[in-house]
This record gives C-alpha cells, sequence and structure tokens, in this order.
C-alpha cells in the first residue's frame, strides 16, 4: 500500500476514534488535541504492529498480560472451536460446561499447597471483589459479621472496580467521591500492619491483601521475610490472607505463583491477566481446600455472587490452551533465564548512564528508577522516564513508565517467548533514547 493511503486510513480511524471512543485511563483532552497514538492492528511474538506499518516492541507485553506473545493461531483455533460447539451457557447454580471444569482443574494443579477451588470472572477487578465478599460472606457465616475491614499496602494496584479502586493503594486510582467503606492502607512495614490491627481490633478485619510483587506501583518487592511473617500474623488474628497474583500469577516471577517465591501460601489468590496472555477476558479467586470445606458446612442456601461471563466457556477454552503452551514451551524457565539477562542489561546500562539506580526485579518483571542523586535518593524535577518512553517509540519501543511521588521508573515485562536478542534490542534502544534525552537537558 502506498503511504498515502496508510496515512489516510490512520486519519479516518483516528477522527472516529476521537468522536466515538472513550479510552480508559486516558486523558479526555490529550486524545482531543492528539488522537490516538498507534493504532494497532497485527502482532507476532514480541512485536506489534499498527496501521501505518510501524513496528515496536512491546515491551510490557501490553498489560504485563500478553505472555505467551502476540499472534498465537492455536488460542484462535481453541476459541473457535469452542465458539462453534456452544459459545455460552450458564454456570449459575447446578449446571457446568467441560471447558470451566477442566480450567479449573489446571488451576488447581498449577496451584501452591491447597488452593484448589476456583470461582470465575472477567478480570482482576472483579476477581478482586469477588475476594473481598467473600471474605466477609465466610466471617459472617463463622459468626463474626463485624469481621469485615480489608487492608491492603500503599502503592498497591488492585483495579477499578468500586471495591478494588478502594482496595488500592495509590492515591490517584482513588480520587473518586463515595469509594467504598472499610478499607485501610499500610505501608510496607510489619510494625504498620500489627498498629492498624491493634487499633482497630482483629475482630473487625476479614483479609488483608497483596500482590507478591507490587506491579503497576513500580515493580516493588516485598522486603525480606515480609510474607512469611504476614501469614503468621493473620494466623494469629483470624485474617484471611489473599495473594492478588494478577500481573504475578502463571509464570511472570519464574514461578507458577508470585507467591511461591516467599516462602508461603495464602487462603485465596485473585487471578486474570496470563490465566489467557490476554487472548480472552478472564480472571478468578481460588480458594484453600479447607476454606472450601467451611463453605460447603457453614452455607444454607444460596451465596447469590456471579456474573454472567463467569467461566464464559469460550474463555475458559482459551485459557487452557494457554496455559498448556507455557507448560509445553517450558516458557517459565525461559523466564527465568531472560530474567537473568534483563537484570544484566539493566546492570550494563547502570554502568554507562550515572542516572540509574535501584534497579530490581524477579523473572520478567523488571525496573528501575532515573534519579538525579543515587545517595539521596531525589529524582529529577521533571519525569525523565516520561521522555525516555517517548523518545523509544520513535526507535521501536514501546515501554512504560511509571511516575509518582518521587517515583520516575522503567517499567519492563515482556513476553516469556522473548530471546536474548530481542532483550538486548530493548536494552540498546533504552540506552540509546536516554542518551538522546540526556543530550536534550534534563531538569
Ligand atoms: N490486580 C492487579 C495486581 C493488577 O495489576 C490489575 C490490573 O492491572 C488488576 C488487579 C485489575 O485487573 P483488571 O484490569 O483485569 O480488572
Amino acid at each position: 500500500k502506498t503511504m498515502e493511503s496508510v496515512q489516510r486510513k490512520y486519519e479516518e480511524l483516528a477522527a472516529i476514534d476521537k468522536k466515538h471512543f472513550m479510552h480508559p485511563t486516558s486523558s479526555f483532552k490529550q486524545q482531543q488535541e492528539k488522537g490516538p497514538g498507534f493504532i494497532f492492528t497485527e502482532g507476532k511474538g514480541i512485536y506489534l504492529k499498527d496501521v501505518r506499518g510501524k513496528q515496536v516492541i512491546d515491551a510490557l507485553s501490553s498489560l504485563w498480560n500478553v505472555n505467551i506473545g502476540h499472534g498465537r493461531e492455536e488460542l484462535a483455533e481453541a476459541a473457535a472451536e469452542q465458539m462453534k460447539k456452544l459459545a455460552f451457557s450458564s454456570t449459575f447454580a447446578t449446571n457446568s460446561h467441560e471447558p470451566g471444569i477442566r480450567l479449573a482443574e489446571k488451576v488447581a494443579e498449577m496451584a501452591p499447597g491447597d488452593l484448589t477451588m476456583t470461582f470465575f470472572t472477567s478480570g482482576g477487578s472483579d476477581a478482586n471483589d469477588t475476594a473481598f465478599k467473600t471474605a466477609r460472606y465466610y466471617w459472617r457465616l463463622k459468626g463474626k459479621p463485624a469481621k469485615k475491614k480489608i487492608i491492603s499496602r500503599q502503592k498497591s494496584y488492585h483495579g477499578v472496580s468500586v471495591g478494588a479502586s478502594s482496595a488500592t493503594g495509590l492515591p490517584a486510582f482513588r480520587d473518586f467521591p463515595s469509594l467504598a467503606p472499610d478499607f485501610y492502607y499500610v505501608d510496607s512495614s510489619i510494625e504498620a500492619l500489627k498498629e492498624l490491627i491493634e487499633r482497630e481490633g482483629a475482630e473487625t478485619i476479614a483479609a488483608f491483601i497483596s500482590e507478591p510483587v507490587q506491579g503497576s506501583g513500580g515493580v516493588n518487592l516485598p522486603p525480606k521475610n515480609y510474607f512469611k511473617e504476614i501469614r503468621e500474623i493473620c494466623d494469629q488474628n483470624d485474617i484471611l490472607f489473599i495473594a492478588d497474583e494478577v500481573i504475578c500469577g502463571f509464570g511472570r516471577t519464574g514461578k507458577n505463583f508470585g507467591i511461591e517465591n516467599f516462602g508461603t501460601i495464602p487462603d485465596m489468590m485473585v487471578i486474570a491477566k496470563g490465566i489467557s496472555s490476554g487472548y480472552a477476558p478472564i480472571g478468578g479467586m481460588v480458594i484453600s481446600e479447607p476454606l472450601r470445606n467451611e463453605l460447603i458446612e457453614l452455607t444454607e442456601g444460596v451465596y447469590m455472587h456471579g456474573y454472567t461471563y463467569s467461566a464464559h466457556p469460550m474463555c475458559c477454552a482459551v485459557a487452557l490452551k494457554n496455559l498448556e503452551i507455557i507448560e509445553e514451551e517450558n516458557l517459565i524457565e525461559n523466564v527465568q533465564n531472560m530474567g537473568e539477562e534483563l537484570q544484566k542489561g539493566f546492570n550494563w546500562l547502570a554502568e554507562r548512564h550515572e542516572e540509574i539506580g535501584n534497579i530490581r526485579g524477579i523473572g520478567l518483571l523488571g525496573a528501575f528508577e532515573i534519579l538525579r542523586d543515587q545517595e539521596t535518593n531525589t529524582r529529577f524535577s521533571e519525569p525523565v522516564s516520561v521522555k525516555v518512553v517517548e523518545e523509544a517509540l520513535n526507535h521501536g519501543l514501546l515501554a512504560r513508565s511509571i511516575v509518582y511521588e518521587g517515583q520516575d521508573t522503567l517499567a519492563f515485562a515482556p513476553p516469556f517467548c522473548i530471546n536474548k536478542e530481542e532483550v538486548e534490542s530493548i536494552i540498546s534502544i533504552i540506552d540509546h533514547s536516554l542518551t538522546e534525552v540526556k543530550k536534550k537537558g534534563i531538569q
């Protein structure tokens, strides 16, 4: 196609986009002023291509979710096969279907410890809401209806439904009137949690929730022994421990689930994203065997919670195929190996750029900060990572900057199928882009 005709196509779509398409997490004004950036049309492996034929490396697996990489036809085939056979049937009450049954079994097989039963949702936010409701429901069944407070961590991200945004510890996501009551936040010290429990009373607290590694908060690893101590405190105080595995789950950290890196097992896990590598919208809540048994024993009547698309057959079939591919192709082993390459790359960058610091990561989840002064941990007055991301786009790299309260971070979570040369491409584009940004001057 001629340059002119693809440009015309882009402009036609951009005009419609501005008029009719309200984008998630976007600036309404910027959309009108700038229009859409890329309008993507296809993807293959770690690459995305847009309507104008521009190709970029998808260094965050889109939204930390396209884990097996773009363009896997087996997943399209699994979707088509399921939809031709049975596009939808309800699993409310007692009816069931095979893809839902098989996927629940597969999740139980992959999950650590005795986490064996899954409730399916369409994504992570509704899965978190489900976990909060289920925790409160459980305590009420146990004759402790006052146990309803949910504790989460500062810098956490749990989603945008009313419940999930109320649990989210990044203040920007809570900047709405009338969010849900009974949510409390602690910093990443054990002391803070102990104090909060002391102050509020364990008899009022239903659950503690945390991502094993905080994603949207900037790829923050927990302090040493953090989750072991959390587990102890939760046990001592009859508080359910929920691990939000939406980003970490299904291999991102080099193990099946993120929490497995930290030597403990939660009572519930929240899952989404990587379960289907983004090929179909699906999430869920996984509960432990003892919790399951108690719910069976104590519930009289019906647990009045279910989404129309809980265990959507097509989504389940796609997720199942995705998990099979991860296993068959040993992708989690590749996550471990390429994770090491990524960290090596960060260290190489830090030798060339004195502004790079606070390098961190686990598996194919990695980040570093851009600092004016390493010793005092102070950033530049302008967010430099935003400029680096802008510059990197010109060199074919879609990267993610995370900027808030003193953090000026570049985060990476490439697809599990990435190879060494592709990791090196990411690093070299970042090197080049940061050099360019510095040449123009940073404040
Ligand atoms: N929990 C975590 C840790 C997440 O990273 C996200 C999304 O980024 C969510 C929950 C929300 O999931 P969703 O966007 O599918 O509702």
